[in-house]
């Protein structure tokens, strides 16, 4: 069970998103519990504006503090934690799968997603304990990133995805991507599945998985193998590739 508290300008990218799948079947289940919180309805003026111009000038707008400040306290205020408070931010930490499994032991996690240019230092500073990017690039909101976040978190959570099988072999989570899968027909257009798969071998099976794992790290991402746990047999499997 994971608590999300989304403080957005745009609650509706949420429910529409997240509405339709695999994480809102998990919350109707009680596995998941989502919170969207306009930071719109904090608002104390007439028009309900959030922005004002930056004091540094150049060009766009910044998202103030009051609103921001004030849609945290409507969630904080009774609880007597500080829930994870993260940022989305170009700024932050890159995403990975493993920032993903540390995030599912959360109990309660609160995402903050700026908008224009940005959000007044001065409320981050008061409420953000992390800031989270999706990569080196820059987008217009937090939504996207934040949804990003939420679903590859919730899918960590017990009882999410119909099996915790489903993700411990996946590309990511033990360091190294995932091997090709194929479903039925066992002949597609000509084409045959790797005649392993079918053959009832249990260890031969896993030791094509393995390796085609291996294989999958070595063209698409060599990166990832620095870091990978490597056993005798993976190495001597990679030197071989190399000859090749
Ligand atoms: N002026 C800021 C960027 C603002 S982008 C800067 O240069 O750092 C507007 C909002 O989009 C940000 O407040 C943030 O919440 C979100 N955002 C943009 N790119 C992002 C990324 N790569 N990862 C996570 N959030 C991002």
């Amino acid at each position: 069970m994971i608590r999300f508290d989304v403080l957005t300008l745009f609650p509706d990218m949420f429910r529409s998103v997240l509405g339709d799948s695999i994480i809102n079947r998990a919350a109707q289940k009680g596995i998941l519990e989502f919170n969207f919180i306009d930071i719109r309805d904090y608002t104390k003026n007439k028009h309900r504006k959030v922005d004002d111009y930056p004091y540094s000038g150049g060009g766009g707008m910044l998202m103030a503090a009051q609103p921001v400040y004030d849609a945290y306290q409507s969630i904080v205020k009774d609880l007597d934690y500080k829930p994870l408070t993260v940022y989305m931010s170009p700024q932050g930490k890159v995403f990975n799968q493993q920032k993903a499994i540390e995030l599912s032991k959360e109990k309660h996690i609160v995402i903050l997603c700026g908008h224009y240019e940005g959000i007044d230092q001065r409320v981050l500073d008061m409420i953000v304990d992390a800031e989270i990017s999706v990569g080196d690039f820059v987008l217009t909101g937090g939504e996207i990133p934040a949804m990003a976040v939420i679903d590859a978190v919730s899918r960590m959570i017990p009882g999410v995805l119909a099996s915790e099988s489903a993700y411990e072999n996946e590309s990511h989570y033990s360091g190294l991507l995932e091997y090709p899968q194929y479903t039925r027909p066992e002949e597609f257009m000509g084409v045959k599945i790797p005649e392993v798969l079918i053959s009832g071998h249990h260890a031969k099976i896993e030791e094509w998985k393995r390796q085609e794992s291996l294989k999958n790290t070595y063209y698409k991402r060599p990166d990832l193998l620095e870091k990978a746990e490597l056993t005798k047999k993976d190495i001597e499997f990679l030197n071989k590739l190399k000859e090749d």
